[in-house]
């Protein structure tokens, strides 16, 4: 059966709009890619003609298509040309992995660079960072790099550091460290802006490469409801390849692009302006900035020291002035700001430098064009969502008031506090962890919560986000009631979080985030009611289907077009 007839009506469904004035429905007719009604079996049946196709869900969950708020798309794609390292248990678990690969392009008799991601000390027994020699000893003659799982970290053997020329002579670059033995020696671990001398000689993917990566991606997100992504800091490559695919629509998600402020090409993009219209199913709307680093790494800059490494406060990654001027010439060109703040010092930096900004009279680059669910997400009269805090992570609680009064959007990741607190309060000490990942503290001020999952750091399945959201508890379940249980999210602010939010950060609640009639059918069905569903069972929740633009993008095993 086709998926686009002309009309069709999804019922006997239980249908969370994200709407607040009518949260409940029970079918949904669409009609050239339109909603056209949300409401009762009842009504929809009888209006919708004759001849549309019905479909009955049988009692199956709708809800609007999910957007991940922070996310990178490409890093999700290339994926399956990295050595995963998500998950090892343990430094020989991760050297055997890396192994493998090694044996691999040993047969195939492939040279080049062993790239890997994902790994974690803090998941080791050992906890310290591993080192070049470990990796030496699995590596044969391959330059091998491997991100840690926060990115903010790279892992090289000798013979990488060689080929990047970096030795004892070679000076830390700004907003970067360089890991040392006591002789002074690298010792194969390259924190932040570091990392790129070696980034900066690997061979960079060719737009077809590209291209695959974006579809790899696109694929897995339509399988887990995920129409839309907030892809954050892409280059001028990417840009090109995406906007060559948006000519095709060939774009197969709805992408809210940010482009690097390191790009060289930065320039060029900011005289052609941000695109004032989506291009088919993308547009480009935000300049990614770069304060710190991660809390993982101890790159994340904080007011005082790490409580488990007193010399160390973390690392500011750019120039506070290069900021300031980036910042103002980006809103010129009409960019919304997507500013990476992860310590208390660096979400305090965004705060200044987007306050003053607003002192010298900036004009907010995004209008808001519909009227805002209020019940549901609060008092964000004061929002004006042209600067956004990505991570807003760890925050000095006398700052929490800011991001309401100067209307910032806090860009929340809800897996990465399940993923840090087994360490996070070793880093930070109790006192500081009043203000972190304090989500609950941000949305009682008013303040405007976007989540995503910053995959491929976290799983792109935004199933984990939304468990995370209203348990801060492990996925196995463990330490109930959660870390700092009074900061969860109930469940409709979750899920608007992932929908509404995200659509009203871009400038598009107008159009989708929302299931109402006159918007864009961008919706997905599930296999568990995931607003009053057991919190486990979020975590069992399938996706059957999912629509964007009123297109079927993906169906589920469990779907039949054939019930009426
Ligand atoms: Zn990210």
């Amino acid at each position: 059966m086709s998926a686009n007839a002309e009309d069709l009506v999804f019922h006997g469904g239980v249908v969370w709009t994200g709407n607040p004035s009518r949260p409940w429905a029970q079918a949904v007719w669409i009609r050239n890619g339109l909603i056209r009604a949300v409401d009762t079996d009842e009504e929809v049946l009888s209006q919708a003609p004759i001849d549309a196709k019905r479909v009955s869900l049988d009692g199956a969950f709708v809800s609007p298509g999910l957007t991940d708020g922070h996310a990178h798309l490409i890093s999700l794609g290339q994926g399956a040309d990295q050595v995963d390292l998500v998950g090892a248990e343990s430094l020989s678990e991760t050297l055997g992995r890396v192994q493998v690969a090694v044996t691999q392009r040993q047969a195939e008799e492939s040279g080049g660079w062993i790239q890997g991601r994902g790994w974690d000390q803090n998941d080791w027994p050992e906890k310290a960072f591993p080192s070049r020699e470990d990796l030496d000893r699995v590596s044969g003659d391959f330059p091998v790099a491997l991100r840690r799982i926060d990115a903010h970290a790279t892992w090289v053997n000798t013979r990488a550091l060689t080929e990047a020329g970096i030795t004892a002579a070679t000076k830390d670059p700004s907003g970067g460290k360089i890991h040392r033995d006591s002789q002074g020696e690298p010792t194969g671990i390259l924190i932040d802006n570091a990392g790129d001398l070696v980034a900066d000689i690997i061979p960079k993917p060719g737009p077809m490469t590209i291209r695959r990566y974006i579809r790899q991606a696109a694929q897995a997100l339509i399988r887990v409801g995920v129409t839309g992504v907030h892809d954050m800091g892409m280059s001028a490559t990417e840009l090109d390849v995406y906007r060559q695919m948006a000519a095709e629509e060939f774009v197969p998600q709805r992408v809210y692009a940010a482009f690097s402020v390191t790009d060289p090409q930065l320039p060029d993009v900011l005289a052609a302006g941000a695109d004032p219209e989506w291009q088919g199913w993308f547009r480009l709307g935000m300049v990614k900035f770069y304060l710190d680093g991660a809390l993982g790494s101890r790159g994340a800059a904080l007011l005082r020291p790490y409580e488990d490494d007193p010399s160390n406060q973390g690392l500011f990654v750019s120039d506070r002035a290069q900021v300031e001027a980036d910042l103002e010439a980006c809103l010129n060109a009409g960019f919304q700001i997507a500013m990476h703040g992860i310590g208390d010092a660096a979400n305090r930096m965004a705060l200044e430098v987007w306050g003053e900004t607003l002192e010298k009279g900036a004009k907010p680059s995004v209008l808001l064009k519909s009227p805002f669910p209020s019940s549901f997400l609060g008092d964000v009269s004061q929002s004006r969502p042209s600067f956004r805090i990505e991570h807003a992570q760890v925050i000095h609680p006398n700052d929490l008031d800011r991001f309401a009064d100067l209307g910032v959007v806090a860009s929340i990741q809800p897996t990465h506090c399940t993923s840090d607190m087994p360490w996070a309060p070793d880093r930070l000490g109790q006192d500081r962890l009043a203000g972190a990942y304090a989500w609950r503290s941000l949305r009682t001020r008013g303040v405007l919560l976007v989540s995503g999952s910053d995959f491929p750091v976290e799983s792109h399945n935004p199933l984990y986000g939304l468990y995370a959201a209203v348990t801060r508890q492990p996925v196995s379940g463990e330490s109930k009631p959660g870390w700092a249980p009074e900061e969860r999210l109930d469940r409709s602010e979750a899920l608007v979080s992932f929908t509404a939010a995200p659509a009203y950060a871009s400038g598009d609640l107008h159009q989708w985030g929302t299931l109402q009639a006159g918007k864009k059918a961008d919706l997905v069905i599930w296999s568990e009611n995931l607003v009053t569903c057991d919190p486990e069972k979020i975590l069992d929740a399938d996706c059957v289907l999912t629509m964007i633009d009123g297109v079927v993008v993906w169906t589920g095993p469990t779907f039949s077009w054939d019930s009426e």
